[in-house]
């Protein structure tokens, strides 16, 4: 794993905070690309993500899929196995816990990556934003079809191509160990896929009918269940969400690896506040906060998954 720098809370600020939080009633929580950084995984979100020469939020789109549903699918298939490739950290563990400990505690994610799901946090308390990668939509109109589906590849003309081994001895005449050395790649998964995110690897266009079907209607394809641009937020999560900022006086916002300065993160950062929330946040860039940090607020800088289950360890033990 990469290194992420300073990582280490410290110690006046880890005293306040545990001082308060062990006080804590109702806490909110909200999640965004950071805390999937430290398990490893690009998010392709926001300016300046690139996939095949693609600005990523060019593939994020109704439009995008209408005209090409083959590279869009490779896309997200592309994803979907990253995301799976990929484990959930300690961050994701240490929340799942305190959800786990209080049922008074929400997740609000805008996270798609499946991984806050995969730590067991109790799906009640954890509201999805942006949905996810591992929920499938028919894209019929008069469809409702939806299924949760972790299959990788979803279907097979989206498998991700693996390099050519030259494992076939009549092609080729390898001593042993060259053999075994191409038999050890081949056998140890993702190093031997070919990065298809680069677009200097060609890849095959997928043709309409090879792309996931709806079972259902059997008429309509099947699109991945995250919030395109241009599309609106998932109604029923925004309500259950307002009903709960809406209950009671909130203690704690923590906001983590999100800047959180856009619609609609931004607006749940200050609705918290307003119901009387103290905000902590854990960031890797100390300029990356909500507005303006408050008196009482806490900034931790670092890898959430390290930082996370160290400021919750009062409450949730060591994970
Ligand atoms: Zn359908």
């Amino acid at each position: 794993m990469a290194s992420f720098g300073k990582s280490i809370v410290p110690e006046a600020d880890l005293k306040s905070f545990t001082e308060y939080l062990v006080g804590c009633k109702r806490i909110v929580a909200l999640l965004g690309a950071g805390i999937s950084a430290a398990s490893g995984l690009p998010t392709f979100r926001g300016a300046g993500g690139l996939w095949r020469a693609h600005d990523a939020t060019s593939l994020a789109t109704q439009e995008a899929f209408d005209e090409s549903p083959g590279l869009v699918w490779q896309f997200y298939s592309y994803r979907r196995h990253m995301a799976l490739q990929a484990d959930p950290n300690k961050a994701h563990h240490a929340l799942a816990e305190l959800a786990r400990r209080n049922a008074d505690f929400i997740t609000l994610s805008q996270n798609v990556d499946g991984l806050s799901q995969r730590a067991n946090h109790p799906a009640k308390q954890l509201h999805l934003l942006h949905g996810t990668l591992f929920t499938v939509k028919c894209t019929n109109f008069y469809c409702n079809y939806s299924e949760e589906n972790y299959t990788d590849p979803i279907v097979p003309a989206l498998e991700i191509p693996k390099k050519s081994s030259g494992l076939n001895p009549s092609a080729t005449d390898k001593t042993g160990e060259e053999a075994s050395k191409a038999l050890a790649e081949a056998l140890s998964g993702t190093t031997n896929e070919v990065d298809i995110s680069d677009v200097s690897n060609p890849i095959f266009i997928v043709d309409k009918k090879d792309l996931p079907q709806c079972p259902e209607c059997k008429d309509g394809l099947l699109r991945p269940g995250v919030v395109w641009f241009g599309e609106a937020l998932p109604e029923r999560t925004l309500k259950v969400v307002d009903k709960w900022i809406a209950a009671g006086p909130i203690d704690l916002c923590l906001v983590i690896g999100t800047s959180a300065r856009i619609w609609p993160a931004a607006g749940y950062v200050h609705e918290a506040r307003s119901q009387g929330a103290r905000v902590a946040v854990c960031n890797m860039d100390p300029k990356d906060t909500p507005g303006e940090l408050h008196y009482g607020d806490w900034f931790f800088q670092g890898d959430a998954g390290v930082i996370i289950p160290e400021i919750l360890k009062s409450v949730i033990g060591e994970i």
